[in-house]
């Protein structure tokens, strides 16, 4: 007797009017109706001749197996129980994750007393968003600070200046290797490089940073990896062990969102992040938002908890989608 063993790497997800297998590895998505969704879960341990025998759809039913083998996302095995699923448990040791340090030429942050802060919640990822123009020895003395912490990874955005030419911002990059992009906005011209240390930098023509322009959903921004998705399975993939520090001091959630939680120079970080008032938008999972869930998009979009379609209800679906997952298409999708 044959089975049909889904590479367990390869995740099916039922939506609405069609489902998506998500090749983890291969970060690719593949469309396929919601019966073979169903062939692929519901039936997983059931053998191919059971299969057909209950659909009474032979000829469907190969032509599904085809389609699945073609592309490589799966084969016939003898015994599926020697093949379990891969297990989608979000599991994370950092605090915190990813934060976000908004300057502007109001700021007056504390960077060591910011570092240190973050560096105790074990956080891996920092984003310096400038919102005003700046100087290669500023960035450098707020980067020679960070390169006492062990942080993984820094993303810098910075406002055009002529003073940042390819040639100076890559001895940047090359100087500090935690940096791993660097993005240059309201530039002249659209550049992109990437940098001996493995550094991007992007000079790209957006004209500014201001946060009502967070929270676009399209499928630019999805994202097809295990760890992302087994996130937005249990967790919100937009808020969840996410801090921002606004260019005032002030920490928040996310720098589109209203409500602060006090002041970096007054609060201690770590006492704001593990309170139950900053966690409650962590957990609020796709599967619980409306539309969301029963889009079959859910688990590799992001979602936005800043700006929804009804601001009185927290589980209202992100403001900026476009997508009708009940009939399948994007806003000014052709029916073609
Ligand atoms: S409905 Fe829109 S925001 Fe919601 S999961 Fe689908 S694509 Fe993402």
């Amino acid at each position: 007797m044959k089975y049909f063993y889904l590479y367990a790497c390869c995740i099916p997800v039922k939506g609405y009017c069609r489902s998506l297998i998500i090749d983890t590895q291969r970060e690719k998505i593949y469309y396929i109706p919601n019966a073979l969704f169903h062939i692929l879960s519901t039936f997983r341990n059931k053998n191919i001749d059971w299969i057909k025998d209950y659909f009474k759809q032979n000829e469907v039913i190969d032509q599904y197996f085809i389609y699945l083998i073609d592309n490589d996302l799966g084969v016939f095995v003898d015994n599926i129980h020697s093949f379990p699923p891969i297990e989608l448990k979000y599991n994370s040791p950092h605090i915190i994750t990813n934060a976000i340090i908004e300057i502007s030429n109001k700021s007056s942050h504390n960077y060591s007393n910011i570092f240190l802060q973050l560096s105790h919640l074990s956080c891996e990822n920092i984003e310096l968003r400038y919102l005003c123009e700046t100087t290669i020895s500023s960035l450098r003395s707020v980067l020679n600070i960070t390169d006492k912490i062990p942080f993984r990874s820094l993303v810098m955005i910075l406002p055009y200046k002529s003073e940042f030419s390819y040639e100076k911002i890559s001895v940047l990059a090359n100087t500090y290797p935690v940096i791993k992009s660097i993005h240059i906005y309201n530039s002249p011209v659209f550049q992109s490089y990437t940098t001996e240390s493995d550094c991007s930098i992007i000079f790209n023509l957006q004209k500014n940073i201001l946060p009502d322009q967070c929270g676009k959903i399209s499928f630019a921004h999805f994202s097809f990896n295990l760890k992302t998705i087994s996130e937005a399975i249990s967790f919100n993939s937009c808020l969840n062990k996410k801090v921002c520090i606004d260019s005032f001091g002030n920490i928040r959630n996310c720098l589109s969102k209203i409500q602060t939680f006090g002041h970096i120079n007054k609060v201690k970080l770590k006492s704001v992040v593990e309170s139950a008032e900053f966690q409650c938008l962590w957990t609020i999972k796709k599967d619980e938002i409306t539309v969301c869930k029963d889009c079959e998009y859910r688990y590799i979009c992001t979602d936005c908890r800043a700006f929804i379609k009804d601001p009185s209800d927290i589980y209202s679906q992100p403001a900026k989608c476009t997508y009708n997952p009940y009939i399948a298409k994007w806003e000014g999708e052709d029916d073609s």
